[in-house]
């Protein structure tokens, strides 16, 4: 009897993923992160391939309409 694993995307899909703006690398976890309001986050992501440093915007809906 074996006990059911978490897939590895699964796990992932809930984080932040981005590619490197400079040289497409993937990027698991911001930097540096933060919280401009309650729906509005700002990260900042440093590539560890190239050493490109870049800000992202992420906005969440609405908690009503969801
Ligand atoms: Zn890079």
């Amino acid at each position: 009897m074996e006990l059911p694993t978490l897939k590895p995307n699964a796990f992932h899909q809930s984080r932040p993923i981005i590619p490197c703006a400079q040289c497409g690398d993937t990027l698991f976890a911001p930097e540096w992160s933060e919280y401009l309001d309650d729906r509005r986050v700002r990260h900042l992501w440093c590539c560890d391939a190239c050493g490109y440093e870049f800000e992202s915007m992420v906005c969440y809906p609405e908690p009503h309409a969801a």
